[in-house]
Order: C-alpha cells, then sequence, then structure tokens
C-alpha cells in the first residue's frame, strides 16, 4: 500500500523534526529570561539574589578573579553584546569596562550599583570597595532591584519581592558583623590586610586596617610602608596579619618572617570564591571574614 506524499515525507523527516521541536523549546525558556551581565563575582550574587528565576546572570570577572586588573576576553565583548543591563560597581574599579562596552556596541543599560553611596576618598582616588559595609551592599541590592524593573517592567514585582527577602537577611548579617567586633576588645581591633580593601568596613564597624598596599592591586607597596608596617607590627600594636584570596601572599608571608607575627588567615575582600571555597556568596564572604578577624583578635 503506498502512503500519501505528506505521510511519507513526515516518516522520512521524523528525527529531524524532533530535533527541531527540542531545540525551539529549549532557548525558549532561557530566551524569556532578562540577559544580565555584572562585571564581578560580588556584584554577580546580589543579582542573582534580586533577579531569581527571572535572570541569567553573566560574570565578567569570576571567583578569586582580580577585577583591578582584569583583562577582558574576547568572549566578554558577546557577553557584553547580548545583554540587555550591565550592572558594574563604578567608583573607577572597573578601568577597562568603557573600552570593551564601546568595542561590543552594546546597546544595553549600564547602571551603576553604588549609586547614591558616599564614596570614601583616599587623595583624588575614591575607594571602590563599597559593599564591605553591609549598610552599603543593602543600597547596591535596592539599585539593581529598580535596574531590573525598568529593564523587564513585567517582573518588578518578583525582582521587589526577592529584593526585600534579601534585604531582611542582609539586616541580620549587619547585626552579626556589630556583634562580632563588639567581642574584640577595642585596643585589640587593628589589622594588616594586603590592600586597602577594607576601608568601608572599617568606617562602618570600627576595625582598623593597615595595608602595604593602596586601593588598587595595581600599585606596589613602597619600601618605607613596608619598613612602617614591619615596626608597628613588632612593638605589638598591631595583634594579626592576613592573607587576601586575590592578592599575592608574598607581602604579607615576608612581614610575617620578619615579625614573627601569625598569619591570622585569608580575608575575602573583592572577589567570591568558588561554589566549594568559603565564600560562594556575599553572606558566606562576610560571616567568614567576621570569622576570621574574631577568631584573630577576641582574645
Ligand atoms: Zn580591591
Amino acid at each position: 500500500m503506498l502512503l500519501p506524499r505528506s505521510i511519507r515525507l513526515l516518516i522520512r523527516h521524523f528525527w529531524f523534526i524532533c530535533l527541531l521541536l527540542v531545540a525551539s523549546a529549549l532557548p525558549a525558556r532561557a530566551q524569556d529570561r532578562l540577559n544580565v551581565v555584572a562585571s564581578f563575582s560580588i556584584l554577580g550574587d546580589f543579582v542573582r539574589n534580586v533577579g531569581g528565576e527571572r535572570v541569567n546572570v553573566t560574570t565578567l570577572v569570576g571567583p578569586d578573579g582580580d577585577v583591578h586588573v582584569y583583562t577582558p576576553a574576547p568572549a566578554d565583548a558577546k557577553k557584553i553584546a547580548d545583554a540587555k543591563l550591565v550592572l558594574i560597581n563604578g567608583l573607577g574599579l572597573e578601568g577597562w569596562l568603557a573600552r570593551l562596552v564601546q568595542s561590543a556596541g552594546s546597546k544595553a543599560a549600564i547602571v551603576t550599583a553604588t549609586q547614591g553611596i558616599a564614596p570614601r576618598k583616599l587623595g583624588a582616588d575614591a575607594d571602590p570597595h563599597a559593599w564591605q559595609s553591609v549598610v552599603n551592599a543593602k543600597v547596591y541590592v535596592a539599585n539593581i532591584r529598580d535596574a531590573l524593573g525598568a529593564a523587564d517592567p513585567a517582573n518588578a514585582g518578583v525582582y521587589r519581592a526577592n529584593a526585600a527577602a534579601y534585604l531582611a537577611k542582609m539586616d541580620t548579617l549587619d547585626r552579626e558583623v556589630r556583634d562580632a567586633v563588639a567581642q574584640i576588645p577595642p585596643a585589640r581591633r587593628k589589622v594588616i590586610s594586603t590592600h586597602n580593601a577594607f576601608g568601608y568596613f572599617a568606617d562602618a564597624y570600627g576595625v582598623e586596617f593597615i595595608a602595604p598596599l593602596g586601593v588598587s592591586t595595581e600599585s606596589e607597596a613602597s619600601a618605607r610602608d613596608i619598613a612602617g608596617i614591619i615596626t608597628q607590627v613588632r612593638s605589638g600594636k598591631i595583634p594579626a596579619i592576613f592573607l587576601e584570596n586575590i592578592s599575592d601572599p608574598r607581602l604579607i608571608r615576608r612581614i610575617s618572617a620578619e615579625t614573627g607575627a601569625r598569619i591570622g588567615g585569608t580575608l575575602y575582600s573583592d572577589s567570591l570564591t568558588g561554589e566549594k571555597g568559603d565564600a560562594p556568596t556575599y553572606i558566606d564572604m562576610v560571616r567568614h571574614n567576621i570569622r576570621a578577624l574574631t577568631s584573630a583578635l577576641a582574645n
């Protein structure tokens, strides 16, 4: 029996049709989501918490990466070109970004997550590490909520609800930091870190940080600054010194070797870790840092 021609065609192309159906169904769901690029891992975590299931978040500088000295890859231009929204820290952190956006020919909205935060100034430079105060991190989250709502008004209610839940967790986190610092005797609230990344934490919570490097890891420590720090550690004025996940550990190891001061652990300053590390999320990062500080300083 001869089947009609249309049926024969259908049978012959059955697998091809199946493949087409599967291929069209898969990206459709991903396409419904808002494509958002975040410049670095901490910002990416904020966007994930506010955007939830409604956004595809791509991070340019990934876990344990150093955003100060990043060199964009060709794939980054593609990520920016595909994005509807690009979230940046601003305050001079992403010096490499303007050229990347230009070369990508992107029409994406670029939103600065630190809008409304009064920057710390170090000479002429703004200190970009505003996220290290949880109070400031809440401003980032509010800005991200508004930026997502503007880029995707249909889901603005979802972003508002997600942000409200996340902001409540941040209020708890801020109290945890204050309670932890309160356990440290005031005279011992003084540490050394590699670069000047904890100024906002210092201002908000009253722990003094001294760093041989400036607010960017681009600079090099001067011999005079290092000698000054070694003198302070030797005289017992600074009880603890810390490594950073993004910085070369040699300088801190040298200060430790010359003074005999024990290294109190690693602080996470500018980057989260991968899933299996100590700080896969912002909240984990802050908790890790306050545990490291209190265990080195409290007694
Ligand atoms: Zn930094």
